[in-house]
């Protein structure tokens, strides 16, 4: 059987790229090749810029109304075919299918969001700014936009960004991550049923050398980036160094902090998922727990190993366990399980204490076809006795790998929180109003949960992290990206009298 091979989605077309190299997608449950993606160079990268360009003008001066009934109908097309998507993520990504349909459901929403744009675009007039004149302010938009995702969420995190440049009406040129770029194919497939007209959406696959090219392009007016810090940083320099805009989300670390008064059983159930699902590898996933003195810290640890214990590790596919709520399947590649494997070595020889270890577990159901030999899996690993600063603590782990610390107060217990690097979420477990109001405000996080593992927000709200987990102020979803996709124009306009 061959391999199927992606293609770009360029100017309306789907086409191939001439010459360039290939690289194998893979089953991260199974360690099969699945489709062979395009390393496109700097001469396809163009190319779609270009479309994009010839496709503005007439897309911006498109009234709104009829720029988000393509959105209406790409609506439709996901909704309809969500267990195909839903399938498509699990397949690329690992990740358990309720968790990969949770995430088709978010991709809607933020469609959904979008198709409100007539309301969210309107600008502001103050009629009498001064005597005879008034004051305007204009939501326009402002050209080509690029849209570099992560791993993680092959279709939601696209989703952050690309209904809305569309309905603001901005053109764009998405270049999906490499390690999972099948999701995008079929979704663009939808862009292309929608009637959006042509070079509006383009689609290019490949890796560094296409945001090397977005950012040196003239013709791009700003770049929608989510991943690593440490890409973070040289998405930020490229993009000062040819004066665009960017949005550039980074890496994390988040904290719960369990307070004496929480309700613990619970409260353990609901850190098993966060810290579990995706196999740890959600932005928003939890990789460090804080319980608040001694006896809470005793009965957390003792509850939180035997639970995760009990968690399944399997390949996510497998029809026995398909349906169950709670799978960890496998790591993305081979090269993030090295990873994993050696922070979890440095974490022994640190001297935290190793309380389960997940290296070497025993996948679900074994064997071919069940993930087994050459799947990605780490089982799910716990660390107590672990001081602020280890390297287990301070750095995003991106596994399924739980570190766990001790604080005497509420007071210290946000203090490690706010000394940490990342702040893109951080939660508390409490029953008590005072410490959960001293939480929202102290804490140094973009989004605080309280009695919520994960506090990722709807689409209607903003999404965004603080400190080293976000390098722009302007936060993704919702109202708050139309800051990012519409230049504020102020008017100041007055009509002197007609002499009689
Ligand atoms: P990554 O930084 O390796 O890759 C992200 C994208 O950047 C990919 O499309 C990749 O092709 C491109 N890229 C990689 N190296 C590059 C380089 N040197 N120059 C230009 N482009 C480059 O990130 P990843 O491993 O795919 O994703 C995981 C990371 O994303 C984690 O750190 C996670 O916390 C983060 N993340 C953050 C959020 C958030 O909201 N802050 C959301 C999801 C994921």
């Amino acid at each position: 059987m061959t391999t199927r091979k992606l293609r770009n989605f360029i100017g309306g077309e789907w086409v191939e790229p001439k010459g360039g190299d290939w690289l194998d997608v893979e089953n991260p449950s199974t360690g099969e090749t699945i489709a062979r993606v395009p390393l496109s160079g700097a001469r396809e990268t163009d190319t779609a810029i270009a479309a994009a360009k010839a496709a503005f003008p007439a897309w911006a001066a498109t009234p709104v109304d009829r720029r988000v009934a393509p959105l209406f109908k790409l609506a439709g097309l996901i909704r309809d075919n969500k267990e195909t998507l839903a399938r498509a993520v699990t397949e690329e990504n690992g990740k358990s299918l309720p968790d990969a349909r949770a995430e088709i459901d978010r991709t809607l929403e933020n469609v959904e969001t979008a198709c409100g744009m007539p309301v969210l675009q309107q600008g502001d007039k103050l009629v009498g700014a001064a005597p005879g004149i008034d004051g305007e302010v204009l939501r326009l938009p402002i050209g080509v936009f690029a849209v570099v995702p992560p791993f993680n969420f092959p279709a939601m995190v696209p989703f952050w960004f690309i209904p809305y440049a569309i309905a603001t009406g901005n053109t764009l040129v998405i270049k999906p991550s490499e390690q999972v770029p099948m999701t995008l194919q079929i979704l663009a497939g939808y862009l292309e049923q929608s009637g959006l007209p042509r070079g509006v959406f383009n689609l290019v696959n490949g890796a560094k050398e296409v945001v090397q090219t977005f950012m040196a392009s003239p013709d791009v007016a700003g770049l929608s980036f989510v991943g690593r810090t440490e890409t973070c940083r040289i998405i930020v320099e490229g993009c000062a160094r040819s004066n665009k805009r960017y949005q550039a989300m980074g890496g994390a670390k988040n904290h719960l902090v369990v307070m004496p008064d929480a309700k613990i059983e619970e409260v353990v159930r609901n850190m098993i998922t966060s810290g579990y699902g995706c196999a740890g590898q959600r932005c928003m996933a939890s990789s460090a727990i804080v319980a608040v003195g001694d006896a809470t810290y005793r009965e957390v640890t003792d509850r939180f190993v035997r639970a995760s214990r009990e968690v399944i590790v399997a390949n996510p596919l497998d029809p026995k366990v398909a349906d169950q709520a709670m799978v960890v399947g496998p790591v993305i590649s081979a090269k993030a399980k090295e990873s994993i494997l050696a922070l979890i070595e440095t974490g022994v020889k640190e001297g935290a204490h190793l309380a389960l270890d997940g290296r070497g577990v025993k996948v679900h159901g074994g064997g071919k076809g069940h993930g087994g030999a050459k799947g990605h899996f780490i089982g799910p690993t716990v660390f107590t006795d672990v001081k602020p600063g280890m390297t287990i603590h301070r750095t995003e782990i991106f596994g399924p790998v739980q570190v766990i610390l001790k604080a005497a107060s509420l007071d210290e217990a946000i203090r490690i929180v706010n000394d940490h690097p990342y702040g893109n979420g951080a939660s508390i477990y409490t029953q008590n109003g005072h410490y959960a109001r001293r939480f929202k405000m102290e804490a140094l996080a973009g989004m605080i949960g309280v009695n919520v593992g994960i506090p990722a927000p709807v689409a209607y709200l903003p999404f965004g992290g603080m400190k080293e987990s976000q390098f722009s102020h302007i936060k993704a979803q919702g109202r708050s990206i139309l800051r990012f996709y519409t230049e504020e124009k102020i008017v100041t306009e007055r009509y002197w009298p007609e002499r009689p």
